[in-house]
């Protein structure tokens, strides 16, 4: 058995920031079920939205985030989250990211611009700011003595008071997988961090990396803590189209530096559906996406940057310049083909102002969490500032508390179940899962639609139990049984909004309600 101060499950800019900000002080684990680099956080292209311009303001950030989150934002949260940026930003500083300069501006930053947003407010390292971030701290992480990382680790379950027959609602450690030998180790911790990202994967076409399975979601819901807001899954309007880009996500700031889109003939659309046209927000460019490939029939449609010169594209997005390029699409001469994608998990696990959930000790930060930032939709470039900001706000909650005393944790028991016979149960639940999840469940809503995927996913779910009690288990079959959870989730919270906000838009329900609530789904196994 290993025990630390504080486990951290995940190694994304949440995970990882945690660590540092603990490590002075306490001993930190990180299990994260690839390598350190594998995350979403890595792959952020934009950058981070911090109040840092002299002609920006708080009141201002705050407004935008509102506006987006479409009366659903939690404005404490909000404000707690707009008021840390530019701290946050300093301390990545202070940590090494090389953030572009500006010397003509009073930041000494480039500041880019992004839907949604009013001012120039994005802070970014050119187009892969996620790359120099997660870069930066895994280097750091990696210098300290107080961390202990343990990669190819999955966790499968957190072991609560209730698991162990004890009558508190704490949280004493996790159990996880060793992908590598097959072994489940018991790992007891003060302090629980879930940080394990987003659930983009649940849908056939993401931009997520294939670690966001909703691991923390599913994995808290069974422990008992309440899930929020499951029905916003924002789907980012522009990912790559080609048979060889798995998703690769063409950034926002390619529309903030002038990007117009346009129909295969060339037709610019984005006037007809919104007066901000290609800076709309992005469930509104999205949804008019969508809106006219379904009616023209298209498999996609077409983004064109061409107008700027070949320095100013090697400039400011060298990544996609590369890789459009590396694919025979040179945009500083072609438009670049796209198509919309599962990009963000605005939902999640309840979390207070310090990150704390329902089960004492157990915290949740990051893409994970329902910190209520985002409500019915997320500003471009708030979620990097919000992994940085809940990390803050978890270390000095952990850091400020005693000690609790420990107990003894059975290891895992596996005397109960053999290999499993058929491999191929998980692989086709899993495409079946995404494929209907894509078609009911996605960019347009219907009641009969949802109603046919929670029918779909209950015959799931009662296939993955069954296997999950029999077979022993492999990180695809835990991955597979979280997706389904993540999947439920979703499902349930869309059914329960009799109305169209934001991310959520279904065609039954297509007017807005006043006095909007989240949507708070709360487990048979609450505390
Ligand atoms: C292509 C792309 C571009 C983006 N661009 C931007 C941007 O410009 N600006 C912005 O603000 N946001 C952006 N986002 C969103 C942002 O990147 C994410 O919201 C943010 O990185 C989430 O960070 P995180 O630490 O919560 O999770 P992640 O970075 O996803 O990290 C999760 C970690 O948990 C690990 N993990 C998961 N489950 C388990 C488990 N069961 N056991 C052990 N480990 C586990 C994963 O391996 C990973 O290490 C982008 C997202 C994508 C996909």
């Amino acid at each position: 058995m290993l025990e630390f101060d504080t486990l951290i499950i995940g190694s994304g800019l949440a995970g990882l920031a945690l660590a540092l900000k603990l490590a002075e002080h306490q001993k930190v684990g990180i299990i994260t079920k690839r390598s350190l680099l594998d995350g979403a956080s890595s792959w952020a292209q934009g950058g981070i939205a911090a109040v840092l311009s002299s002609h920006d303001s708080i009141a201002t950030h705050m407004q935008d985030t509102l506006i987006a989150g479409v009366g659903l934002c939690d404005e404490a949260a909000t404000r707690y989250v707009v008021e840390h940026g530019k701290a946050s930003i300093d301390w990545l500083i202070k940590q090494g990211v090389p953030f572009t300069k500006d010397t003509s501006t009073d930041s000494g930053y480039h500041l880019t611009r992004e839907g949604g947003h009013s001012e120039r407010r994005i802070v970014h390292a050119a187009d892969h700011t996620g790359q120099s971030v997660q870069e930066t701290l895994v280097w750091r992480v990696l210098q300290h003595a107080n961390i202990t990382v343990l990669e190819k680790h999955i966790s499968v379950d957190l072991i609560t008071g209730r698991k162990l027959g004890l009558r508190d609602n704490r949280c004493h450690g996790v159990y996880a997988l060793n992908s590598l030998s097959d072994e489940v180790i018991t790992i007891a911790a003060q302090n629980t961090v879930l940080a394990t990202g987003g659930t983009g994967k649940v849908y056939l076409y993401t931009t997520n990396p294939d670690t966001s399975t909703g691991d923390g979601i599913a994995m808290a819901w069974r422990a008992g803590c309440r899930v929020a807001n499951m029905e916003f899954v924002q789907f980012h309007p522009t990912c790559l189209y080609h048979p060889h880009a798995k998703s690769f996500l063409i950034s926002e700031a390619v529309r903030g530096e002038g990007g117009i889109l346009k129909l295969p003939d060339g037709t610019r659309f984005m006037p007809w559906h919104d007066a901000r046209a290609e800076l709309a927000p992005r469930d509104v460019v999205a949804r008019a996406i969508d809106f006219e490939m379904k009616k023209r029939g298209l498999d996609c449609v077409y983004l064109d940057i061409s107008h700027q010169s070949v320095e100013f594209l090697q400039e400011h997005f060298p990544t996609i310049y590369a890789r459009c390029l590396s694919l025979g699409i040179n945009i500083s001469k072609e438009a670049i083909p796209v198509v919309p994608a599962a990009h963000y998990t605005c939902g999640g696990v309840m979390a207070d102002l310090s990150a704390r959930t329902d089960v004492e000790n157990l915290y949740a930060i990051g893409e994970t969490a329902y910190s209520g930032l985002h409500g019915a939709n997320r500003l471009a470039s708030n979620s990097l500032l919000e992994c940085l900001v809940f990390a803050d706000a978890a270390a000095q909650d952990i850091l400020g508390k005693p000690r609790k005393t420990k107990c003894a944790l059975p290891a895992w028991d596996e005397s109960r179940v053999t290999d499993a016979d058929e491999q191929i149960v998980i692989s086709h639940n899993w495409a079946e899962l995404r494929h209907f999840m894509w078609d009911y469940v996605g960019i347009v809503r219907t009641d009969k639609r949802l109603e046919r995927a929670r029918h779909r996913i209950q015959l799931l779910q009662d296939e993955i139990q069954e296997y999950y009690a029999n077979f022993h288990i492999s990180s695809d079959l835990l991955e597979l049984r979280n997706l389904v959870t993540n999947a439920e989730l979703i499902v349930r919270s869309a059914l329960t909004r009799k109305e169209s906000r934001g991310l959520h838009y279904s065609k039954d329900h297509p007017e807005t309600l006043p006095n909007p609530a989240p949507t708070i789904l709360v487990p048979d196994t609450a505390y």
